[in-house]
Formats: C-alpha cells, structure tokens, sequence
C-alpha cells in the first residue's frame, strides 16, 4: 500500500487549505484538525474494513473507527447491503417506521432501560436526558467529572474547576455563566469529592451525570465499585444516576459498559455503535421517567430527522451483526495491539502506561513510576505530549492513522486482522524512535 511517508499529502492539502476558506479551522468538528498534533489532516475518500483511504492514494490502519461506530469494519457488505435498500425505500417521512420499533426493542433489551427516545447526536442524548433529569427532580443542579465529554451541551461544557465541588466555570466563550452555573465538577474516581459535593448541596442536584468508563480523557476506567457509589449516592439524595454509554454502549460488551460492572442508572444515552455510522443516539431509563417525556408527559422533546429510517436500519443491522464473536474479537485485538505499542516503547526506553475500559484502550506518555495509575483528568494531563505527537506522525508515515489526540481512546474493529497487526508492527520500530527522541 502506498503511505505518506513516500506518496506526500498534497491532495489533502490542497482540500484543506480550500476547507479553511469557507470552514471554522477547515473542520465540522475540532480534533480533525490535527490542532494537538500539528500538521495535514487527512481528507479520506473511502473506507473498507480496517482501513482507510486518503485523497493522496495512501492507505492507514484505522484506530478513530470515526471515533466508535464502526465496530464491523467499514464498508461491512451486509450494513452496506440493508442501508441501500433503506435508502431506496425513501430517506425520511416524518412519521413512525418499523426499523425505530425494532431498534428501540434491540436496545431495550440488552440495557436496564425500559423505554427508548432517538434523536440524531450524542450532545442530544446527553442534553435531552439532562432536561428530564431535572424535570423529573424538579431541581436544577448537575453533578459532573473533569474530563468526562458529554458533547457541547452548554451546561456541560463545564470541566475546568478541579479541586473538589467548584462552581462550573464555563469552558467556553459563549456559555453563559448562568447556563454553566449549576453544574458542579468533581474530579473522577474521587469518592470523597462526590460525597463532600452532596453534602452540600444534595437537595438542589437533579442528576450525577457520568461516562461509563471514561474514553475522553484517554481511557480512565472507574476503580471498583465507583459506579455503583456514585448511583447509591444519587439515590440517597433523590437525584437520578445517568450513566453516558455514548462511547461505550454496544462496543465494550453487546450491553456496553453496563455489561461489564452491571450497575443500572435512571437514565443511559447511547449513540455512535447504534447509528452503524449514522446520525443517530438515544436516551433511556426507567418507563416511569421516560414517561415524562412529550408526548406523554410534559417534558418537551422532538427532532425532525431523529429514529431516521436509514439510521436506524444501519445501527439495527450493525448491532445484529455484532455477536459474541465480534466482542471477544473486538477484546482481542485491542490486548494485541496495546502490547505491540508497548514492546516498541519499552525497546527505546519511553515510560508509557497502557490502560484499558473495556476494549477502549490507550496509551499514556506518563512514567508509570511516577504515575502508577491515571485515575483523572489530572493524571492524564500529567503526559508527555511532545512524545506522543512524535508517535501520532511517525504512526501516521507508517501508515496507522491514530486518533490526533493524547487524551483519545483507540478503537478497534472486528475487521482489524492479522494483516493489520502487521502493519501496525512494522510502523512502529520507528515511531518509538521519534517518541524517544522528542
Ligand atoms: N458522550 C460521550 C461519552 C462521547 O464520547 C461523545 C462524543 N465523542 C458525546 C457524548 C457526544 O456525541 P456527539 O459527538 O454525537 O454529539
């Protein structure tokens, strides 16, 4: 396969010098822009099972997955095979469709929920599940953990404070201190910070609001029993648990993270894996609250194209397809390829620390000497960027396209073979090197 290191990235260029003319920073979404690592992001033209192809003919190993849907592969025949009969059929009616019921039935019954809404983002889920929350409560306050994403839902673009139960400060300009204001940021795995915050304030907290197992500050999984604290503790105030399995739902187990510790929250959103590689995410709990929900109860809620047709067809088929070959595939491979990256690393002396949620997985510059465990968004901060921007473009010469970021999980798909094992291997001699060096 040809690969930048040879072939050069001028088309890609050239797209991306056009897109920042008439595109913020020439991306429709920030960490595509290569901003933490520098350099050409690559403007892909297809994808078919584990990899990716750019505008200059190169090819990678994909390990984004566009950032956890495509747990298949891309390009899987049979999804391809159902969306195209969907699409033939027409795109979007505007009413009820068999495949919404049928995904709806599929969630419903690999999930503690009971009662499912689609709508079309995972910032959707979180904001509509967050609305309820307080709806539900009839209190205002949300509790949250730096370095846990949610999407760019106003109320949640709040992670800076760290320390315990600071006041949300907006992280961005545009969120008004008041949108900001009710949530309380407390530092991950940190029991004592979330019962000091409860302390406090637990008559005015709606909701606790976590992921699963973290992936957005690398993969950070929660210490024994952290979900099942921070549900009791909820619970002991009359504030709802909602657990945010938009990453992890349907790709660490067929039930997401709740397959693996088993805890049930109030309210779970979802997205990504159950879109199949389409607009599409949920919310769900418990019927009683989902019930509170328009049109059968007073918490207002729409959205034109959500439990679109062909969405849904792509994440019913994709979900069908994902049996418990798949899953033990999915677990494999990422084993396999943390311990290739960290061999490497170790032959050139880079302190690296390899953590797993699940099959999420990635590889922290910190010196596990140093840092035993990254346990928050503290610890994660703690690495070594400079090595890992080395790593990211010596990876990407190499042909492996990793995800642009330190603070991103890796993702892998049922279609990463042995020949994509061994590209990766043979990439990376040279970027433990480069990261060495950096
Ligand atoms: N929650 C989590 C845990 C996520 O990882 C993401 C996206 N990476 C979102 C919510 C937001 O989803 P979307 O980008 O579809 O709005």
């Amino acid at each position: 396969p040809r690969n930048p290191a040879t072939h050069g990235s001028a088309a890609s260029q050239a797209l991306f010098d056009r897109a920042r003319v008439v595109t913020p920073g020439g991306v429709n979404s920030p960490v595509r822009a290569f901003h933490a690592v520098g350099g050409t992001p690559r403007f892909v033209t297809s994808a078919r099972g584990p990899y990716l192809l750019d505008a200059d003919g190169n090819e990678y190993v994909d390990l984004i997955g566009s950032w956890g849907p495509m747990i298949l592969g891309h390009a899987h025949p049979e999804v391809i095979a159902a969306v195209t009969r969907a699409v033939s059929a027409g795109t979007s009616y505007g009413t009820p469709t068999r495949p919404e019921v049928e995904l709806a039935e599929e969630i419903v019954a690999r999930t503690p929920i009971e009662q499912v809404r689609f709508v079309s983002s995972g910032t959707e889920a979180t904001m509509s599940a967050i609305r309820l929350a307080r709806g539900v409560t009839g209190r205002a306050k949300l509790v949250k953990f730096a370095g846990c994403y949610h999407g760019h839902v106003d109320a949640l673009l709040a992670s800076a404070g760290s320390g315990v139960a600071t006041f949300g400060h907006p992280d961005s300009p545009g969120v008004t201190g008041a949108q900001a204001g009710d949530t309380l940021v407390v530092p991950y795995n940190d029991r004592a910070a979330v019962s000091d915050v409860f302390a406090r304030y637990g008559e005015e907290i709606a909701a606790i609001i976590t992921e699963a197992a973290p992936g957005n500050m690398g993969a950070v999984p929660p210490e024994d029993g952290f979900n099942e604290f921070l549900a009791a503790t909820a619970h002991e105030h009359g504030a709802l648990f909602i657990s945010d399995e938009v990453m992890t739902g349907f790709r660490v187990s067929r039930s997401g993270w709740y397959g693996i510790d088993g805890v049930a929250a109030d309210l779970v959103t979802f997205g990504k894996v159950m879109g199949g590689g389409f607009p599409a995410a949920a919310f769900g709990g418990k019927a009683a609250h989902m019930e509170r929900l328009s049109p059968a109860g007073p918490v207002y809620q729409a959205g034109t194209l959500a439990g679109n047709p062909v969405a849904t067809t792509a994440g019913l088929t994709t979900l069908r397809l994902a049996d418990a070959q798949v899953y033990a595939h999915l677990d494999r491979t990422a084993a396999t390829i943390a311990g290739l990256v960290g061999e490497a690393l170790t032959k050139e002396g880079v302190p690296h620390l390899p953590q797993f949620a699940g099959n999420l997985f990635s590889i922290f510059f910190v010196d596990p000497t140093e840092v035993p465990r990254v346990r928050n968004f503290d610890d994660a901060r703690s690495q070594a960027q400079h090595r890992f921007r080395a790593f990211f473009h010596a990876m990407l010469d190499g042909g492996v396209h990793l995800p642009p970021s330190a603070f991103e999980a890796w993702f892998v798909s049922a279609a990463h073979d042995e020949e994509a094992l061994e590209r990766i291997a043979s990439a990376l001699p040279a970027a433990a090197r480069a990261a060495a060096a950096a």
